[in-house]
């Protein structure tokens, strides 16, 4: 653990720890958004005898929340763009429409149709992309599918234009697609020959932006 160490002020591993809650009645929340709702999120408490220099730890299972945490924002984010999905929500929903009126009109068990539509338009409501200083990731809002990988493993991204289809489903000429609305996609060649595309409706800024990142990341040889 990082507090084996000695300690930073004086040198000295005359140390002693204890677990602290992170949240009381008496004071803020200091570790926000990484809670439970009956549990606070702990800390590890580590103090030096010798000089009394005291440093503060967020447990390992409050670390674990970190990246999931809605409060918490990851500092070294370069990159957060969302597209709302537009087009799947008003296809679906549009679509819910007209089964709920059928159902209504003629078959009950056509109401699984609507309910299966308006679960669609909401798991695919928007599409969200980050580049951080480490990968590059990907989600459908409410939190389906979220993906990620290296930057160092990304050779390219150029725009493209992709057909009329939306979601998640693969074409022989970008790979994996996942978008939610429009025409324009950003595709991505790994090192590995494997490709993808992320639907954006800002093409030019995402690929540039990745372009950027990719170049700060060593490993991998970009190619404009
Ligand atoms: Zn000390």
């Amino acid at each position: 653990m990082t507090y084996a160490k000695p300690c930073p002020e004086c040198g000295q591993k005359n140390l002693y720890t204890a677990t602290a809650d992170s949240r009381g009645g008496y004071g803020p929340e200091l570790l926000p958004g990484l809670s439970r709702f009956f549990n606070g999120a702990k800390f590890e408490v580590v103090v030096c005898a010798d000089c009394g220099l005291t440093r503060f730890f967020a447990a390992t299972e409050a670390r674990g929340k970190l990246a999931s945490s809605k409060k918490m924002e990851e500092i070294m984010k370069t990159y957060e763009h969302s597209q709302p999905g537009t087009l799947v929500l008003v296809v679906t929903l549009g679509l819910a429409v007209v089964f709920a009126v059928l159902a209504m009109m003629l078959l009950k068990p056509l109401w699984v149709t609507p309910v299966i539509l308006l679960v669609t338009a909401w798991l695919f409501s928007s599409l969200t992309v980050e580049i951080t200083d480490r990968d590059l990731r990907w989600r459908f809002e409410p939190g389906l599918a979220h993906k990620s990988v290296p930057l160092a493993e990304i050779v390219s991204a150029t725009p493209v234009r992709t057909g009329p289809s939306w979601g998640i489903h693969w074409s022989p000429r970008t790979g994996w697609l996942y978008n939610v609305s429009g025409f324009d996609a950003v595709a991505i060649t790994l090192r590995s020959g494997k490709k993808f595309a992320l639907g954006t409706d800002e093409p030019q800024i995402l690929a540039a932006r990745l372009a950027e990142a990719i170049r700060q990341n060593p490993p991998a040889g970009f190619e404009a």
